[in-house]
C-alpha cells in the first residue's frame, strides 16, 4: 500500500484550513474561538456541529461524529484514507512524498501500476473501436436498440473488442507490454497449441472499475449466439477477483454518498439505463450472488443510516441468498430493501418506461427482505387445501422467527400471513416461532466450538436500537486504538461491555485486546465479519496516520456518551429513575470532558 511520509502528512495537516474545508459542506459562524454550524452528518435545526480551527478538529454534539480534516473528508465523501489524503493534497497544493519502500514492495507497486495502465489502455482501445470502426456497427445498433444514449455509453467507456485474434495483443506489445503482463491483466489467453490470443473478441466490452475509476477488468457480451458464453468476464487474476467488485461504483459513488442509498441491479445495461434515467445510485453485481465484499463496499459508500435497495431477479439470486445478505446487512445495521419488479421486466425496462420518478416510487414501496420472502411464500401457497395452507404456515413461521421478538416488524409479518392464509393471528405465532431465533442466530454467527462467549442474537442488538452510527463510532475507535500504539492499548482497556452496541464490535474489541501487537496473526478463519472489521481497522492503523491523543480521547468519549444514552433508555424502560438521574450526571461529566478536549487550545 502506498505510504506517504510522516512529514508529508504533517505538512498537509498544516496547510489545511479546516473552517474553509468544512464550509464547503455546511455554513459556519464564528462563536468565540470556535465555529459552529448545522451538522452535515445528521438532520438538525439548531447547530451542534463545532469546529476548532486551532486544533483542526470537528465534533458534533448531536450525532457524535468527530475527528480531524482527513476524517472529515473520508466520512463526508466515503473515501479511504489514501484517497482522502490525495484529495486534500491536491486541494491545498501539498506535494506528497512516499516512504522509501522495501524493494519488493516497490516492485509489486510498479507492476500493479503497469497492469492498471495496460487495462486502462485496453478500455480506451475498445471504446474508440466501438465508435470508429465499421465492424462495430451491429454493436452500436444493438446498444441504441436498448435505448442507451451515446453520452451514457461514453461515460461508462463501453467499447467493442474486434473479431481479429490479436489486435489488442499487437498494440500492447508495440507499446512495450510483455505477454506475461497481458496474461496477468486477464486480456490474453493461450490456446492448447501454445498460441497466445486476445481473450475478448467480437464482444461489447464493459470496463469494470474500482471506486476510484481504475479499470480492473471487463465484462464482455457476445454479439452472436454461437460464440459460447453470452457474457465473458476477465479471468480471476492479480487485479480482478470475481464477486468482489461492483460495476458502476466509480460513476455511482458521489450519488450514493449524497442520496445515502444504493440500488443494486443484475446487469451492465440495467446500470446504464438507470443512470440515463437519472438514477445515478445504481451498481451491478454482474451475475454472481451478492457477496459480503460487495456489501462492505456499498456500506462504505452509503455511509451511516444508508439504505441499499436490491432490484434483482428474484429467481436468479434465490431467496436463500437474499436472506443471507439480509443477515449480513443486519449485522452492519444497514437497511436492506427489495424492489419488486413486475413479472418479466428488468430495471432497464422500468427506467426507460417510468424515468427517475417512477423508479423512485418503486423504491418507496420496496419491501424488507422478510416481507418479500413471506410474500413469495404466500404467492406460491396452495390456499385451497388445508394441507397447503399448513405447509405455507410452516414456511412463513420460520421466516417470521427471523424478525426480532416483540417488534412491530414481527407483528406486521404475522398480520400479512394471517390475512394471506386466512387463519387467526395466534395460529401464526404459536410454538414453532419461539424456538427458532436461537437456531438462526447460531447459524448466522457460527461462533465455533472453541469460543466461550456465543454472541447474542442479532435481534437483541437491533432491539436496543443502536443504529449504524454507533457501530461506525465503535469501528473508528478500534482503528484509532490500533494506530496509537501503547496509548491505544490503554484506551482499548477502558472499554467495558456496555460500550459495544453489537455482537460484532464486542467480539472485535475482545479480540484486539488479546492480539493487539499482531492483530492479523490469529484471526479466526471462519469469522468473516470479524476478519473484515479487524483487517479494515488494521489497514487504517497501518497508514502513516499520526493520531493525536485528543482525537483518541474524543472518540472514546463519544462511545461513552452512546453507552450512557443506551443505559438511560434502558433505565427509563425499567422505571429505574434514581439510575436515570445518576446517568444524567455521568452524561454531564462526559460532556464537560469533551468540552475540555475541544477547548484545550483556547
Ligand atoms: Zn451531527
Amino acid at each position: 500500500m502506498a505510504r506517504y511520509t510522516q512529514d508529508s502528512i504533517e505538512r498537509l495537516r498544516e496547510a489545511i484550513d479546516i473552517v474553509e474545508l468544512v464550509s464547503q459542506s455546511t455554513d459556519l459562524r464564528q462563536r468565540g474561538s470556535r465555529w459552529v454550524g448545522l451538522c452535515p452528518f445528521h438532520e438538525e435545526r439548531t447547530p451542534s456541529f463545532t469546529v476548532d480551527p486551532r486544533e483542526k478538529l470537528y465534533y458534533c454534539f448531536g450525532c457524535h461524529n468527530g475527528g480531524d480534516p482527513i476524517t472529515f473528508v473520508r466520512e463526508s465523501q466515503a473515501l479511504d484514507f489514501a484517497e482522502a489524503v490525495e484529495q486534500l493534497a491536491d486541494r491545498y497544493r501539498v506535494e506528497l512524498k512516499r516512504e522509501r519502500e522495501d524493494p519488493q514492495e516497490e516492485e509489486r507497486r510498479r507492476r500493479r501500476e503497469r497492469l492498471l495502465g495496460l487495462l486502462d489502455r485496453a478500455a480506451g482501445f475498445y471504446a474508440t473501436y466501438l465508435w470508429d470502426s465499421s465492424e462495430a456497427r451491429k454493436a452500436r445498433e444493438y446498444l441504441s436498440g436498448r435505448g442507451l444514449s451515446e453520452d451514457v455509453l461514453r461515460a461508462f467507456r463501453v467499447g467493442y473488442a474486434p473479431s481479429a485474434w490479436d489486435r489488442l495483443l499487437t498494440g500492447a506489445r508495440r507499446d512495450g507490454f510483455s505477454e506475461q503482463e497481458l496474461h496477468a491483466a486477464g486480456l490474453a489467453q493461450r490456446s492448447q497449441g501454445g498460441r497466445v490470443f486476445d481473450r475478448f473478441r467480437e464482444r461489447i466490452t464493459f470496463p469494470l472499475a474500482d471506486s476510484r475509476g481504475r479499470v480492473l477488468g471487463f465484462g464482455a457480451r457476445a454479439m452472436r449466439s454461437e460464440q459460447g458464453a453470452k457474457y465473458l468476464n476477465t479471468a480471476e487474476g492479480e487485479l480482478y477477483h470475481k464477486g468482489r467488485h461492483l460495476f458502476g461504483i466509480d460513476q455511482a459513488r458521489p450519488a450514493i454518498s449524497r442520496e445515502r442509498r444504493a440500488v443494486v441491479v443484475e446487469g451492465y445495461t440495467d446500470v446504464l439505463a438507470l443512470h440515463q434515467a437519472g438514477v445515478q445510485e445504481a451498481v451491478a453485481i454482474m451475475g454472481t450472488a451478492f457477496t459480503s465484499d460487495q456489501l462492505a463496499e456499498l456500506a462504505r459508500a452509503v455511509g451511516q443510516d444508508g439504505r441499499i435497495f436490491l432490484a434483482l431477479d428474484a429467481d436468479s439470486s434465490g431467496q436463500e441468498a437474499m436472506l443471507r445478505v439480509a443477515r449480513m446487512a443486519e449485522e452492519r445495521q444497514l437497511e436492506l430493501r427489495v424492489v419488486e419488479l413486475p413479472e418479466g421486466s428488468d430495471p432497464a425496462d422500468l427506467a426507460a418506461a417510468e424515468g427517475r420518478e417512477g423508479v423512485g416510487t418503486r423504491l418507496q414501496k420496496a419491501l424488507s427482505v422478510l416481507e418479500f420472502a413471506v410474500g413469495r411464500v404466500l404467492a406460491d401457497a396452495d390456499r385451497d387445501s388445508p394441507e397447503g395452507r399448513d405447509r405455507a404456515l410452516a414456511q412463513a413461521r420460520s421466516l417470521i422467527a427471523q424478525a426480532p421478538e416483540r417488534s412491530a416488524r414481527r407483528d406486521h409479518l404475522v398480520g400479512l400471513v394471517a390475512d394471506g392464509l386466512d387463519v387467526p393471528a395466534d395460529y401464526v405465532t404459536s410454538g414453532a416461532i419461539a424456538a427458532a431465533p436461537a437456531r438462526r442466530a447460531a447459524a448466522a454467527h457460527d461462533p465455533g466450538p472453541d469460543r466461550e462467549h456465543g454472541p447474542p442474537p442479532v435481534s437483541a442488538a437491533v432491539a436496543t436500537g443502536p443504529g449504524a452510527a454507533s457501530l461506525e463510532a465503535e469501528r473508528v475507535f478500534l482503528a484509532l486504538c490500533l494506530a496509537s500504539g501503547s496509548l491505544g492499548r490503554e484506551y482499548l482497556a477502558r472499554l467495558q461491555e456496555g460500550h459495544f452496541s453489537s455482537a460484532l464490535t464486542r467480539r472485535a474489541g475482545g479480540y484486539l485486546s488479546e492480539h493487539f501487537e499482531d492483530p492479523l496473526e490469529s484471526l479466526p478463519v471462519d469469522d468473516t465479519e470479524l476478519r473484515e472489521l479487524v483487517a479494515g481497522a488494521f489497514l487504517h492503523a497501518d497508514e502513516d496516520y499520526a493520531v493525536s491523543e485528543s482525537s483518541l480521547q474524543l472518540s472514546f468519549l463519544a462511545l461513552d456518551m452512546r453507552r450512557i444514552e443506551r443505559e438511560v433508555r434502558q433505565a427509563r424502560r425499567d422505571g429505574n429513575f434514581p439510575r436515570v438521574s445518576e446517568l444524567a450526571s455521568d452524561r454531564q461529566r462526559v460532556r464537560n470532558e469533551m468540552d475540555a478536549v475541544m477547548g484545550q487550545a483556547t
